[in-house]
């Protein structure tokens, strides 16, 4: 259906999500004037999605700049994008979030977001990341305020099962029988990771015959399902990334299915070791800094047999991480704590032993790449090795943890979503549901909610130009 023989939808932009890439588009196209609707399949209690869960956000600057120290230029931005990627990134898409991540924060002010300095015991983090006072459930709530105080309309308990088109325009939203008809659409509802027959179909079955996701605690919304990702990628939009790549952070084992959020993640990773099911270390727990690092331990764990790793400290780390909501095992000796965790006490000494022969103390600083490391030990320990020595001893059985998946739906500059390699003239995306077009793998701590607020910014904006723009086309007709 063209939009000459049809009379004017009643949305000028109809907003697919509720969390934080939803809310940035609906502000910005709500501020040039446009109706907008905003479709949230949860109810008004758990509205947010992920966004809900976050604390921070990563901005380049070239001086420092309120809650920001020193300086963090979009190169040094660049590079750490790069290098956690693996060059697995589109450079265009991924600058542009850089640079604009520059002047968000003005603009997230102007809606009621007020910002902190970076929390004690967040590691690493007072440079590039500005921290939202309150956290992202304050921030989404001054975001929904903001939205009631310029006319948008919101709609909970409305999940969108499908779209309609007219070949790569988009017509209307339907849940069910109710359908949402606009000049345009912006899809802002987040990733798939909360199917888990999704995630099993993906990560399949491993050398071991187990289902690696079975294990797997999702960290956010149960809300994000993938329904949209899945319609639009069978109705020929082109998708970038793999399914299997996601963020994914090692949590408490007793974490819920859904929603454990941040207090649930363990990150005392740095200061100890880690073992595995056989009591064995399988990776260097001391690489490099935690918030560069801490998104790779979820996959090394689910690469382990039962997909379970344990983290193993000493009374010296105690005070030195952001405790966790869980206690961990505590005991006075290795042996002890082994079988608390259900560990062969025998193996766990000897490979604390070993690593304990192995480290070459140096000057030990957390917050620096020091020299504390192992020698002749493999996998090496390359920074902040001691001796685990110093009783009581403490345990955390940890899961892989899934933050967002990164297959998303490929778009361009302007947050078209593509198809056949056209951009779609008024359907545009936002945050995870397109962070794969920037996150081909790995993340650096914060990155998420600046690929939302930029891309949902720039989805708004298109919308509103799109919607002006059949506006015009449609009083030509009349
Ligand atoms: C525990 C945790 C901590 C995190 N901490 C940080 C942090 O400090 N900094 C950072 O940058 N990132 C962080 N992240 C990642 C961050 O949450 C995401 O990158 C960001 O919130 C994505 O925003 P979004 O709007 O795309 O998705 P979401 O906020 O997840 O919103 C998606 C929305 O879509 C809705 N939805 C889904 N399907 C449908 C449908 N079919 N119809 C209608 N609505 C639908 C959902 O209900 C939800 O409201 C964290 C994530 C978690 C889980």
């Amino acid at each position: 259906m063209s939009p000459s023989n049809k009379s004017a939808p009643h949305w000028d932009v109809v907003v697919i999500g509720g969390g934080n890439a939803a809310l940035c588009a609906a502000l910005t196209a709500a501020e040039g004037g446009a109706r907008v609707i905003v479709l949230e399949s949860a109810p008004q209690t758990w509205r947010g999605g992920n966004s809900v869960h976050t604390r921070n956000i990563r901005c380049m600057h070239d001086a420092p700049q309120d809650v920001l120290t020193e300086a963090y230029p979009e190169e040094e931005f660049w590079q750490d994008l790069l290098k956690v990627t693996a060059g697995k990134t589109t450079e265009s898409l991924a600058r542009l979030v850089i640079r604009e991540s520059a002047t968000c924060r003005q603009w997230m002010r102007q809606h009621g977001v007020h910002f902190q300095p970076s929390l004690s015991g967040t590691l690493h983090l007072s440079r590039t990341n500005a921290f939202f006072m309150g956290g992202g459930k304050a921030l989404m709530n001054a975001y929904y305020r903001s939205a009631e105080r310029l006319g948008v309309t919101v709609r909970y308990d409305t999940a969108i099962d499908r779209l309609e088109f007219d070949g790569a325009r988009f017509l209307a939203a339907c849940s069910g029988s109710e359908r949402f008809e606009g000049r345009t659409c912006v899809l802002a509802c987040g990733g798939f990771e909360s199917t888990l027959a999704w995630q099993r179909e993906a990560w399949g079955q491993n050398q071991w015959g187990e289902w690696t996701a079975d294990n797997f605690r999702i960290r956010g919304t149960r809300f994000n399902m993938g329904v949209m990702l899945r319609h639009l990628i069978d109705q020929g939009a082109d998708a970038i990334g793999d399914p299997t790549q996601a963020h994914c952070v090692a949590i408490d084992a007793r974490a819920p299915l859904f929603d454990g959020g941040i207090s649930t993640r363990v990150d005392c990773v740095s200061l100890g070791i880690m073992v595995n099911s056989d009591a064995k270390r399988f990776y260097d727990e001391g690489e490099d800094f935690w918030p560069k690092r801490y998104a790779i331990w979820g996959r090394l764990v689910a690469a382990q047999r039962g997909q379970i790793g344990y983290a193993i400290i000493d009374a010296k780390a105690i005070g030195r991480f952001m405790p966790a909501v869980f206690t961990p095992e505590k005991a006075d000796t290795l042996a002890e704590l082994a079988s608390q965790l259900s560990l062969d006490p025998e193996t766990l000494v000897s490979t604390v032993d070993a690593f304990n022969a192995s480290c070459r103390e140096g000057r030990f600083d957390h917050a620096v790449l020091d020299d504390c490391h192992t020698e002749g030990l493999e996998p090496p320990k390359t920074h902040w090795a001691r001796p685990i020595d110093t009783p009581p001893f403490f345990g955390y059985a940890l899961r892989p943890g899934i933050t967002f998946t990164y297959l998303g739906v490929k778009v361009d500059a302007e947050a078209a979503v593509h198809f056949a390699g056209e951009p779609s003239p008024n359907l545009f995306a936002a945050g995870e549901i397109m962070a794969g077009n920037v996150l081909g793998q790995g993340y650096t701590a914060g990155v998420g909610m600046t690929i939302g607020t930029i891309f949902g910014r720039i989805a708004g904006a298109q919308a509103l130009l799109a919607s002006q723009q059949f506006e015009r086309a449609t009083d030509v007709i009349a």
